[in-house]
């Protein structure tokens, strides 16, 4: 179906950055994975080009263009040709919000041109060992001491804490037994502060090309300076932030089961069974047929949620609709997918096998489809 999201502005972007992933993401894709990490100088690229502060003000050296739907174009033609840009979407479309939404005007000086420019790397740390889904539960504390607060504990499952120069921590400044969300605050640890370690790169199932990491704090002093917005406010922007974060899975999702769906099709047309081509069989039609009639229907929620979230009144519950839907039918479509492949789809050096590791992970990150369901099911009043 034709899509309804896109200006001219947005077609022109889609050229240029599709232009830059076929020429400089595409050819060394598999060595990244195999390294775990996208090149620091490859997000230095996108900067050059433009393609990471269109969000940001002009003044701090930005597009000034706070319109989402660049981030967008920027995944899914990164999707189109079967690879990704690691940390980025996460340091895109989940950190850079908060910098800018939250950020006082020195911070905003200090870190925006960094940002935009992609030679200032980041990542975001709520998860902790013993809290994932129930964000209020977390216990890395900080204390506040004149003018810094003395940061302990650990984060884990952290995308880019490998590499990143700036980790915003959810850290607990005060705890009401009355209210089990008050007391969180966003503090911004540097590369490099004492007492700041990063633990070993974990090996994960799929998402091979971004690092995942566990994080250490041990009585690291965070300048108030660091502060993110105001003490105690933290899980309040969470909870504002994060319909971004699960709509921007969700158009990864569609995105990624269009591509796997096309290098099915391309696939099954050359490869024979019993002296025909597999895309001969009258099941390979039907179920690339309900494939394709999954991902319209995705499409058409994620291209709706864009609009709503562009206008400003994406609901949480809706995008926990947009997000759940989405990542169940990767799934789905990832599966019926690499079946077609036989064997071949079962070897990693088939983008497929990747595809389908990769697409595991979105019903857990960005809140557990279960998580979602919850909070669904509130909306509608139970
Ligand atoms: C590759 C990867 C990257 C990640 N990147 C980041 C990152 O950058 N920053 C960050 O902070 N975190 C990150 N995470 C963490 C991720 O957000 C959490 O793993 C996720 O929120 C789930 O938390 P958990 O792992 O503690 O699972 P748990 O909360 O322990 O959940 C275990 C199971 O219990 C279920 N469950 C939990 N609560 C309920 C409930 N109320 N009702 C029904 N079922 C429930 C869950 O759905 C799940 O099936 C990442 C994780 C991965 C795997």
């Amino acid at each position: 179906m034709r899509r309804d999201v896109f200006t001219d502005d947005h077609e022109a972007f889609r050229e240029l950055v599709g232009d830059f992933v076929t020429k400089e993401v595409v050819p060394h894709f598999s060595s990244w994975e195999e390294a775990g990490q996208v090149p620091r100088e490859v997000f230095a690229r996108l900067g050059d080009l433009g393609a990471l502060g269109t969000a940001i003000p002009e003044e701090y050296g930005g597009g000034g263009q706070a319109d989402y739907r660049y981030n967008v174009v920027l995944q899914e033609e990164a999707a189109r040709r079967l690879v990704n840009l690691g940390t980025l979407r996460t340091q895109l479309d989940i950190i850079l919000p908060y910098f800018l939404e939250y950020a006082n005007e020195e911070q905003r000086r200090r870190w925006l041109p960094g940002l935009g420019a992609g030679t200032l790397l980041t990542a975001i740390a709520m998860t902790e060992p013993d809290t994932g889904s129930d964000l209020a539960g977390m216990r890395t504390s900080a204390v506040r001491d004149g003018d810094t607060y003395v940061l302990n504990g650990a984060k884990t499952f952290i995308t880019g804490g490998i590499h990143a120069d700036l980790v915003i921590v959810v850290a607990r400044t005060a705890t009401d037994p009355a209210n089990r969300r008050a007391g969180l605050t966003l503090l911004v640890v540097e590369d490099g502060m004492p007492g700041f370690s990063r633990g070993k790169k974990l090996e994960k199932l799929g998402q091979r090309a971004q690092d995942t990491a566990e994080l250490h704090f041990s009585d690291v002093r965070v300048p108030v300076a660091n502060r993110l917005g105001d003490e105690g406010a933290a899980f309040g922007y969470l909870g504002h932030n994060l319909p971004q974060e699960r709509l921007t899975i969700a158009i990864g999702s569609v995105a990624q089961s269009s591509a796997a769906l096309q290098a099915t099709i391309d696939y099954v047309k050359q490869r024979k069974a019993f002296g025909t081509p597999v895309a001969s069989f009258q099941n390979t039609k039907f179920e690339l047929a309900a494939v394709s009639t999954e991902i319209e229907a995705g499409q058409a929620m994620v291209d709706r949620a864009i609009l709503e979230h562009v206008r400003g009144d994406l609901s949480s519950a809706d995008a926990a609709r947009v997000k759940l839907f989405c990542t169940e039918m990767q799934s789905r479509v990832m599966d019926r997918c690499l079946q077609l492949f036989g064997g071949y789809g079962y070897i990693l050096e088939y983008p497929i096998a990747r595809m389908y590791a990769d697409a595991r992970v979105t019903r857990i990150y960005g809140g557990t489809s279960e998580v979602l369901k919850t909070i669904i099911s509130k909306s509608l009043g139970l």
